[in-house]
């Protein structure tokens, strides 16, 4: 995650992109993008995180020209540019099928925008040794694509687009096609590259962990719109809706009603247990909400925490090892199922809980997350 330290003096962040108020309807009827607005500052790095359908594709084409806002203004660099056509915009787009011309090899590639613009062979050939050098693919320059691994591939189709430094990257789900460990390493490699460069980008993607590793700031959205805009810990640790705590990693959400709501803390009661959260929250007495709780927030044991509040006890139906940690399903007596997540930080793997065992889970008083909606 890229996020800067904060410091008292730090200049105001260069706003780049500033989307105004934008609704994309297609065909008359299917509103694909709606009232949407938002600003990526220059250097940034900010993604729109999603599920399939909800516009994320569409708010990027409209950013790239390829769609034209039925409603709202884009600006860039101060220009507005809402009717300007792609290729008068300073920016690049990389497609979720980043197809490389599979006839010419690795450097050709790289340097085919450059000779279209007609830029003298000189440039070209510099242009191109520096962006083989920031992928690390000087070896390679002479092979075709098909002799690349998928993420070799994937690095010279990004300085391919990056070759013609545009002023903003837009990338379209770019590592779609990789397989999980590769997704991995790849994401870190584009991050580097991007920021080598200090080129602004605006990613998509359907997954989160993608999102939080490789973005600045997010947006997640959902039916059109932004359901919330931050940085990956806060909209981790902050949801502001139960979509956007659901959405983003494992949650577990506890439905009861707010019994003292105080300046230093309120008591939420549930049908499972009584939360005792540290802080205050925006709410009154009466009020319902919603209780979140991450699964790698709970502790569980086979003994009776102390206290009246922020535990409840089940009995353990499944426990999922993934190696590095293990979730514990535990279903309570009222019938809900909460997920706990416990970090496997010895070799020993016996926790002391199995199938059928009832056990205690329990959290501290901030750990969860009071949601109105
Ligand atoms: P995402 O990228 O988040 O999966 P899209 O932006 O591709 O979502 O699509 C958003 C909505 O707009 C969907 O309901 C999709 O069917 C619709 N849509 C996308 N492109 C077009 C198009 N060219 N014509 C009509 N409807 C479209
Ligand atoms: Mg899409």
């Amino acid at each position: 995650m890229a996020t800067a330290p904060k410091e008292i003096n730090q200049p105001a962040p260069e706003v780049l992109l500033r989307v105004e108020n934008v609704t994309k309807i297609y065909d008359g009827t299917v509103k694909a993008v709606d009232d949407v607005s938002l600003t990526v500052n220059k250097g940034e790095i900010f993604a729109l995180l999603g599920g399939s359908g909800c516009g994320k594709s569409t708010l990027l084409r409209m950013m790239a020209g390829f769609e034209t806002p039925t409603k709202g203004k884009i600006h860039l660099a101060g220009q507005d540019i809402t009717n300007l056509p792609p290729y008068q915009r300073p920016i690049n787009m990389m497609f979720q099928s980043y197809a490389l011309f599979p006839h010419l090899s690795v450097w050709e590639n790289i340097a085919f925008g450059l000779k279209r613009d007609g830029m003298p062979k000189g440039q070209i050939a510099e242009r191109v040794e520096k962006m083989l050098n920031l992928a690390q693919l000087g070896k390679f320059a002479q092979r075709k694509p098909h002799q690349l691994s998928g993420g070799q591939q994937q690095r010279v189709a990004l300085v391919r687009s990056l070759a013609k430094r545009p002023q903003l990257l837009l990338l379209d789900e770019p590592l779609g096609a990789l397989d999980k460990k590769l997704r991995e390493t790849t994401q870190l490699e584009l991050v580097n590259i991007i920021e080598e460069v200090g080129v602004t980008c605006v990613l998509v993607t359907h997954d989160q962990e993608e999102a939080m590793t490789m973005a600045s700031r997010i947006a997640v959205m959902s039916e059109g719109y932004f359901l919330q805009v931050g940085e990956p810990d806060t909209v981790y640790e902050m949801p502001n809706s139960r979509k956007v705590a659901d959405f983003i990693g494992n949650v577990n959400i506890f439905d009861g009603v707010i019994e003292e709501d105080e300046a230093d803390h309120v008591t939420v009661r549930c049908p499972e247990c009584v939360h005792y959260v540290g802080h205050g929250v925006s709410g009154h007495t009466g009020m319902e909400v919603g209780v979140a709780l991450r699964p790698e927030k709970i502790m569980l044991s086979d003994k009776k925490p102390k206290g009246e509040y922020n535990w409840c006890q089940g009995e353990v139906i499944e426990i999922v090892y993934f190696g590095a940690h293990t979730t514990y399903h535990l279903k309570l007596d009222s019938g809900k199922v909460i997920k706990a997540q416990e970090l496997n930080n010895t070799r020993d793997l016996s926790c002391g809980l199995t199938w059928g065992d009832r056990a205690y889970a329990h959290w501290n008083d901030l750990a969860m997350v009071v949601l109105a909606q």
